[in-house]
């Protein structure tokens, strides 16, 4: 297949302004775009759904509604899975040269850092996160398409030393097809790059369906990937509802022509999804729920750690699967912790994401919303201490819960047990390093965990025994392209990033040359 790449010009239609971005030192200025999109992009076309149907996304500062996007059903998921299908085995895409395609991710990347500003604007739109974080994670996010790019030419086979003379025996990686990706709405962008940019870099095609509260964060990379020049039907984006959302992951789970699935969500639906997965034997990466402890140990230096759970906490209000979910503090130092961490919260600015200097946006729905405040009503009722918080913030808007901090949790209570993705601080005081690494073992979650020490013999003990797939050692904020993100237990199965997230997408095929003279 001919892919035609222009490297050194960038194409841009309806340019709206000018954009900077500073690549390896170089200064870029290119013009910029409108990225917002009401359609879904199929087989290289913006479409919308068969049925006609859409659906409106509302900005959670105010509710108010900011765009509408297809509502796809299975019909237009067989189309899109078709069309990645035919782009991966009749149009060539499985024969395209890792050059090829890691040229096409770095002029997708390059584009997505001078559109940063336009991404930034619709994703605080949709989400509620402050811009700061959306520019944040604006970095994040494009750091994996460069860092695909990179890893797409040493995705290398291997020639194996062979224990007969007359054979050859080498093992080459090949991609597995099609991948479904199914992302969450907590980061809208980086989610989508880290499986897709991967998925791509291997030489697969895609199918990706974004959660429905953040889709046109989803359509703006389209956008630019479609401007980058993917061929057609390598990259596919279908918006759905949540009404639609269990029968298209039911049909990518089940469709002979997707050959890996990729799933970062709730554990439920993971569950879900793997046990769709078992009837075709199918491939399946799953980044699921955490419910991460967060230790501080009587030696730590009490500044860092403070910095560290104000990071690892509040971080998108709460709203990541790795935000401290457990703070268990070591009896001697666990009153200064928790006055100096109540001083810094109460400093917290809240507001509407698209206002200078917040800190705390709204949380993302009305589901998250009735979860937070039943979690901290459980431990009210229970006998838990508000030391600061726990109430909505109705003064703001509807989706707005005050950034909180609880002590003296006990283990009947649902923050002690369960994840409660929201700005709320549950503390635990802890005497032994053995009973902290008892409580914070006892949770079949297993993402990430932090803890903040300043004993050597301390930090390799615990380092060891701590059943997370991720560790922050004296640091709150952990994400790297360039790390292995995933978890062990019910936290999931796979690893994104680094250089093993090429993994989830190629298979290893031996090859034995025999009777060769
Ligand atoms: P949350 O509860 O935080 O929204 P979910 O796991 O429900 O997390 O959602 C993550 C992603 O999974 C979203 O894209 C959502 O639409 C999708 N999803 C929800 N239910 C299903 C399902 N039954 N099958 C496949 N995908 C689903």
């Amino acid at each position: 297949m001919a892919i035609l790449l222009s490297l050194g010009r960038f194409t841009l239609g309806r340019a709206v302004g000018v954009g900077f971005a500073k690549i390896n030192g170089i200064s870029l200025i290119r013009r910029t775009m409108h990225l917002q999109q009401n359609q879904a992009f199929v087989n290289g076309k913006w479409v919308g759904a068969r049925s006609g149907e859409t659906f409106e996304i509302t900005n959670p500062a105010n509710e108010q509604v900011i765009g509408t996007v297809p509502d796809m059903d299975v019909d237009d998921v067989n189309e899109a899975i078709g069309s990645a299908y035919d782009a991966f085995y009749d149009k060539g895409w499985h024969n395209s040269t890792a050059k090829e395609r890691a040229a096409l991710l770095k002029k997708w990347f390059h584009l997505l850092e001078i559109n940063r500003q336009e991404i930034a604007r619709i994703m605080t739109a949709e989400s509620g996160k402050p811009i700061a974080e959306s520019l944040g994670e604006i970095s994040y996010g494009n750091s994996f398409v460069e860092w695909f790019a990179e890893e797409a030419r040493r995705i290398y086979g291997e020639i194996v030393p062979t224990p007969q003379a007359n054979r050859q025996m080498m093992l080459v990686k090949q991609p597995v097809g099609v991948a479904g990706l199914i992302t969450p709405w907590n980061f809208p962008h980086a989610m989508i790059t880290r499986k897709a940019s991967a998925a791509i870099a291997a030489g697969c095609t895609v199918v990706i369906k974004p959660a429905e509260d953040t889709p046109l964060t989803a359509l703006a990379l389209t956008k630019l990937a479609e401007e980058a020049g993917f061929p057609k039907g390598v990259f596919n984006v279908i918006t759905s509802s949540r009404k639609n959302a269990a029968s298209i992951g039911e049909l990518l789970c089940k469709s002979e022509k997707v050959a890996a699935i990729s799933f970062t969500g709730s554990t439920e639906v993971g569950r879900l999804l793997y046990k769709q997965c078992s009837d075709g034997i199918k491939r399946i990466g799953l980044e699921l729920g955490g419910n991460a402890p967060f230790i501080v140990f009587s030696s730590a230096d009490l500044d860092k750690a403070v910095t560290g759970a104000m990071n690892s906490k509040f971080r998108n209000c709460g709203q990541t699967c790795i935000s401290a979910n457990r703070f268990l503090i070591q009896d001697e130092i666990h009153d200064e912790f928790i006055a100096r961490l109540t001083e810094k919260i109460k400093a917290l600015k809240i507001g509407d994401g698209s206002h200078d200097g917040v800190q705390i946006g709204p949380l993302i729905n009305h589901s998250q919303v009735n979860k937070v405040t039943e979690f901290v009503e459980d431990a009210k009722q229970k006998g838990a201490h508000v030391v600061y918080g726990g109430h909505q913030l109705s003064q703001h808007g509807a989706l707005f819960f005050e950034p909180t901090i609880i002590t003296h949790l006990r283990d009947d209570m649902r923050l002690y047990k369960e994840e409660i993705f929201g700005p709320v601080v549950s503390v635990i005081r802890f005497k032994t390093e053995e009973e902290a690494l008892q409580i914070a073992n006892a949770s079949q979650r297993g993402l990430a965990g932090y803890f903040y020490s300043n004993d050597l013999n301390q930090v390799f003990r615990v380092s060891k025994l701590l059943e997370t797939g991720m560790i922050g050692i004296n640091e709150g904020l952990i994400s790297s392209a360039e790390a292995a993100f995933g978890g062990i237990k019910e936290s999931g199965i796979g690893r994104e990033g680094s250089k093993y997230g090429i993994d989830e997408y190629v298979y290893i095929k031996y090859l034995c040359y025999g009777s060769l003279e």
